[in-house]
């Protein structure tokens, strides 16, 4: 790095935010050079814990005079790598910047800081608005709502409504230089209620890992909360017609979550997909309506229907599902990653094939999840690897086999999803080259001094 002086450095960073929120020590930057997936750690020059937008102005001022790279965080969930620095400098968790700044009932959207979790805004509505839900994902209620929406993310809301960074109506970011943009509907109005109608530039911040920007604003669509929920489980031995069977059911509109688990765990079911499919309803007779045209559409595809009671129920029902954190434990060993991945329907069977072999190949147990998006437009896939985070040998193979399941992924014409950096070498080498270029120059553009999370999307 380029520093001049990092004692120098230290003392402005406190100066910004406070000593009691900044820290250079190797006892506090070792939980920032790691996340709780399979990477290996990498090396953190400091922590900062804004509280404003305008200690963020000054931070980037500084990280731009100075060339250090600035890493944003929000839970530090994701999993693959993407808030640990490729080349060291300067963490920024978003935590402290926690505060729910406004619900618009009416309009249904909430405006956010960016260190608002899913826990908080789902607690926060149960209590004070129970008629409305946010979107949230299956992740640790520490998760943040910014960090999920920026990744794309899905959940319980995804099948009907698409992935999460299509319910972001606007964003407040600082800009790689230190300005302040506004995206989306706010740009030109109070009310932070629409993406449009003007050029949608709100993508540029998608999927982009922290490197066009500090969101330090965001507004999320909410949506109403039926008075019913339910789900209809059940399974199938053969794969072949899995597509067929999802796309009848997204086409009756009567689904609000729609997945397929295949696995080794749990023993009984590991010759078999199993499916859930949600629904939701205000009535009673709404509500069976829809369970008996489900359960028609899986008895025509020859799934059968099984009646889900007592804890299984129970766990299945939750919202963010505890079959998430089941799956990640299976080895007990305290790691977990998973290749996520959007694909088309039809190629579930494949990926279930392919999927199997990989991660037989490595000795690793099978968990693969599918969760159908936007009304089948896309699915979900995600190839989930446990670990044993004390054995060296299972980690190795771990890295391996998700190696190996974005290559496949991008085989099928797949694309992987909040890829860690294997992934996204792997992607940008199948990348349009004009594509690539123009990302590149807006890259260069936003960020001419290249210091946000530098090493993600190295497009050259
Ligand atoms: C058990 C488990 C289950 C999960 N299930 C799901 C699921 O069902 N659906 C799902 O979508 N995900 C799931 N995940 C993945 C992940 O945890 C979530 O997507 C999570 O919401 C990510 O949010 P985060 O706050 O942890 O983001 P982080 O990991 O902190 O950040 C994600 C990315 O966004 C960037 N970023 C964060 N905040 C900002 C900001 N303010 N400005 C600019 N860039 C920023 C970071 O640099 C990083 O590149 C799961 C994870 C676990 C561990």
């Amino acid at each position: 790095m380029n520093y001049l002086n990092k004692d120098e450095i230290l003392t402005q960073l406190e100066k910004i935010s406070g000593r009691d929120f900044v820290s250079n020590k190797t006892g506090d930057l070792f939980i920032y050079s790691q996340d709780p997936g399979a990477s290996e750690s990498r090396p953190v020059d400091f922590v900062v814990l804004p509280k404003t937008v305008e200690e963020i102005q000054k931070i980037v001022k500084l990280a731009n005079s100075e060339k250090i790279p600035l890493i944003p965080m929000g839970g530090g969930l994701t999993l693959s790598g993407l808030i640990i620095p490729v080349r060291g400098g300067i963490v920024l968790d978003l935590k402290r910047m926690n505060q729910i700044l406004e619900i618009n009932e009416l309009n249904r959207y909430a405006l956010l800081e960016p260190g608002v979790t899913t826990g908080m805004l789902k607690a926060y509505l149960s209590e004070n608005y129970p008629e409305l839900q946010p979107p949230i994902p299956d992740a640790p209620p520490s998760a943040t709502i910014a960090g999920n929406m920026l990744i794309h993310g899905s959940g319980s809301l995804s099948q009907k409504y698409g992935c999460h960074s299509s319910m972001i109506n606007g964003l407040e970011v600082v800009l790689p230089t230190g300005e302040i943009g506004k995206f989306g509907s706010c740009a030109v109005s109070e009310y932070w209620f629409s993406k449009g109608p003007i050029p949608d530039l709100i993508g540029l911040f998608t999927s982009a890992f922290g490197t066009m920007g500090i969101i330090t604003k965001i507004s999320i669509k909410l949506f109403p909360r039926p008075k019913f929920r339910d789900m209809i489980f059940g399974f199938t031995k053969g794969f072949s017609d899995l597509p067929k069977l999802m796309s009848k059911i997204t086409f009756t509109e009567l689904a609000e979550d729609i997945m397929i688990a295949k696995g080794d765990v749990p023993e009984a079911y590991k010759n078999f997909g199993m499916l859930m499919v949600y629904f939701a309803g205000n009535s009673k007779d709404e509500m069976e309506f829809k369970r008996k045209t489900i359960e028609k559409i899986f008895k025509d595809h020859k799934a059968q229907v099984v009646p889900l009671v007592g804890k299984a129920r129970e766990r299945l029902m939750a919202e963010p599902q505890y079959g998430a954190a089941l799956a990640a434990d299976w080895r007990k060993g305290g790691g977990f990653e998973y290749v996520g991945s959007f694909i088309p329907l039809e190629k579930i069977p494949e990926a279930i094939e392919k999927g199997t072999t990989i991660s037989r190949k490595y000795g690793l147990l099978t968990s693969l999840l599918f969760r159908l998006i936007g009304r089948g437009h896309a699915v979900m896939f995600s190839v989930t690897f446990p670990f044993n985070r004390s054995d060296s040998k299972d980690m190795i193979n771990t890295r391996k086999g998700l190696e190996d399941a974005d290559k496949m992924i991008l085989e099928i014409g797949g694309i992987p999803w909040k890829a860690e950096l294997t992934g996204q070498k792997l992607i940008l080498e199948k990348m349009d080259p004009n594509f690539k270029k123009l990302f590149n120059n807006i890259r260069n553009i936003f960020d001419p001094n290249g210091i946000m999370n530098p090493g993600n999307w190295e497009v050259q």
